[in-house]
């Protein structure tokens, strides 16, 4: 039997409108309209495309856009000053620092640099630490992304055995431990596999959910997993297609179309995780600017 799919652009729609309802009810009610500064050095191709669908994400969402275009030899100092800028900005809300940043610029140092107030990607140790021992705070968006998925498709996780791929500190790391939380939302039975895992097929085969999140084309084959199993691929790879306008196309971790045939439910790539991390990126911003509100 085939199964259920998982539409991440359906989940990412139904809460872009809530979200955008949210920010049509804080200007109404306090005058006050979320505003999210994104930042980014340099001309990196898909760093480009990802600035302009979060610029267009805000304007859908009535947010206020602050889109910052640096040139690629900006110095460290120079980024650090536009960093406390926006920190001091009440028109801004959210900040966001494009990564990958070019070499000479320390990442960690600007990511520290940011207000942990208006880090709505949800990196700065603060709000890691926040969200190890379980406090309220800005969760990372793709990862968070990936529980809306589970959550609004009704899926139940107490209990289950998940059993995560990758452990990246921006998917695998966060899921792990959002995952083994203990909330409604959580409470599973978390697996983590990388690259020196022992026969990985082992632990892919027990789990109830499982995520891809290596990077690697179509690794979850159909012997790898369980019947069954719920399924989200957050892998975003690019293999060449002559017949695609592009000379490409984006295929998941997942081998779709065999492990669609045993799974219950399974995220498609494209369509699956990616819109939702943007969603996420807009949730946090109005959560940003309730707190600033104090609401
Ligand atoms: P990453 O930093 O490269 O981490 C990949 C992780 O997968 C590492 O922990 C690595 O293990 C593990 N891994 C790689 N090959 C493996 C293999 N053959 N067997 C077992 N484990 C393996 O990647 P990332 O940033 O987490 O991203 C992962 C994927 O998600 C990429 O395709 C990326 O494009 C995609 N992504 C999508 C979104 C979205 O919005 N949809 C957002 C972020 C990322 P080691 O730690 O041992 O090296």
């Amino acid at each position: 039997m085939s199964a259920k799919i998982i539409d991440g652009n359906a989940i990412a729609e139904q809460m872009r409108a809530e979200i955008k309802a949210q920010a049509q009810e804080l200007k109404a009610k306090h005058g006050v309209v979320p505003g999210l500064a994104v930042v980014l050095v340099g001309e990196d191709p898909a760093s480009q495309v990802y600035v302009r669908m979060k610029g267009k994400a805000c304007v859908e969402a009535e947010f206020f856009s602050d889109e910052r275009k640096l040139p690629a030899d900006t110095s460290e100092a120079d980024l650090l000053k536009l960093v406390a800028k926006l920190n001091a900005d009440p028109k801004i809300h959210g900040i966001l620092v494009q990564l990958p940043l070019p070499k000479h610029i320390d990442e960690s140092k600007v990511l520290l640099a940011v207000d942990p107030a208006k880090d709505v990607d949800g990196f700065h140790p603060v709000n890691v630490g926040k969200m190890m021992v379980g406090q309220p705070t800005f969760l990372p968006c793709t990862p968070h992304g990936v529980v809306q998925m589970l959550v609004r498709s009704g899926i139940k996780i107490p209990g289950k055995h998940v059993v995560i791929v990758g452990r990246s500190n921006i998917v695998g790391r966060p899921l792990m431990n959002m995952l083994s939380q203990k909330n409604d939302h959580a409470n599973a039975t978390v697996t983590c596999v990388h690259t020196r895992t022992k026969d990985m097929a082992n632990f892919t085969r027990q789990a109830d959910i499982l995520i891809a999140a290596a990077g690697q084309p179509k690794m979850i084959t159909a012997d790898m997993v369980k019947p069954g199993v719920v399924v989200i691929d957050v892998g975003v790879n690019r293999v060449d297609d002559p017949t695609a306008k592009r000379g490409f196309r984006l295929v998941g971790d997942v081998d779709f179309e065999a492990v669609k045939e045993k799974a219950s439910a399974i995220s498609p790539v494209p369509g699956g995780v990616g819109p939702m991390t943007i969603t996420m990126l807009l949730y946090n911003t109005i959560a940003a600017t309730k707190a600033k509100l104090g609401i």
